[in-house]
């Protein structure tokens, strides 16, 4: 990415294998998720350093290791990145905490990311997948995102209990696709949305939700008559703007909004009035910890959440399709390039 813009500003460049210090480990890219998130990267919405490999759901096979790296990675190992790298020397990066702290910087955006044949990470921000399974190994690219926001706003923030209801917008999304997955694997009863007849049909056949709910805006009394009346007791938020007001209509009181993602970086009208006398909270999600995507890599492995995805070869026609189509909605599931 050479500057920000249209998807003109992706251009294909031969460029050299990163250098490999004492604490890194050098990766074949084997997945590279495209995100909504790079797109609006790519607009200039996230601190950049330009130019910038974008992409940070990240899997890759280890091809070389710095000679202060844990003995635990080896030559041809599986792994996962955490979508940003920190420093566990700072004492602003708390563990469990790593994703807010304030030094770390965004992979794909601050840092080289994973369009690219190769990448160099420090060792500390990947997670081995010991046993890869029946799952094929590009598709652990998603662990980190789209899978490790969900777990993080179901398991680790919301603490939610099986029986309880989470509503999911934007469910034909990478985040809303596997986020009913989780939310079904943690035992949660969950109302999926879309505002589509079509994909509401490929959703209730790959991610299986209690409920659909096709909408043209409104979708808060449906989900009351779904709930006896009570209102969910999440939201798991991935369009953000848009739906934002409708899903705090649709949650019961003392219900939480998990936002985790915003399709739409314009600022947005909330009635404060109705999360006052609802007591209502709407908390971001962001990311995920390395605890988070070490849940991520088992769900999957277990078959307890079906990666949902397509994959693109690496070039720049195919990389600048596939933000297009993301742009514009039209996507089902994940885009991974997976590099030849
Ligand atoms: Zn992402």
């Amino acid at each position: 990415m050479t500057s920000t813009g249209g998807v003109d500003v992706l251009v294909e460049k031969d460029i050299d294998v990163p250098k490999v210090s004492s604490e890194d480990v050098l990766l074949k890219v084997v997945g590279c998720g495209i995100c909504y998130r790079d797109t609006l990267a790519r607009r200039g919405f996230a601190r950049l350093r330009l130019p910038v490999i974008p992409g940070h759901a990240i899997a890759g096979r280890v091809v070389e290791v710095g000679d202060g790296v844990l003995e635990e990675f080896k030559r041809n190992d599986l792994v996962v990145s955490l979508p940003y790298v920190y420093d566990p020397r700072d004492p602003r990066c708390v563990e469990g905490e790593e994703n807010i702290c304030r030094s770390k910087m965004q992979i794909g955006e601050e840092r080289d990311g994973c369009y690219a044949e190769y990448i160099s990470l420090p060792y500390w921000v990947l997670v081995k997948v010991s046993d890869s399974g029946q799952v094929p190994e590009e598709a652990y690219s998603l662990a980190s995102c789209p899978l490790g926001p969900p777990i993080r706003a179901l398991k680790t923030i919301a603490k939610a209990q099986k029986g309880e209801t989470v509503l999911v917008t934007g469910a034909s999304g990478g985040i809303g696709l596997h986020a009913v997955q989780i939310a079904k694997a943690y035992g949660l009863k969950v109302i999926a949305t879309t505002r589509s007849e079509e994909k509401a049909e490929k959703i209730r056949r790959v991610s299986n939700p209690d409920h659909i709910i096709v909408h043209k805006g409104k979708f808060s009394e449906e989900v009351k008559k779904l709930t006896d009346g009570e209102g969910a007791d999440y939201a798991i938020e991935a369009v953000g703007g848009p739906t934002l007001m409708e899903t705090i209509r649709a949650l019961k009181w003392g219900g939480k909004v998990l936002l985790i993602g915003n399709i739409d970086p314009s600022p947005q009208q909330v009635m404060l009035g109705l999360i006052i006398i609802r007591e209502n909270s709407i908390i971001g999600v962001l990311n995920c910890n390395k605890e988070e995507l070490r849940e991520a890599v088992e769900l999957l492995r277990k078959g307890l959440v079906k990666p949902i995805y397509t994959t693109i070869p690496l070039d720049q026609d195919h990389v600048r399709k596939a933000h297009q189509t993301l742009e514009k909605g039209e996507s089902f599931g994940r885009i991974v390039i997976k590099p030849g």
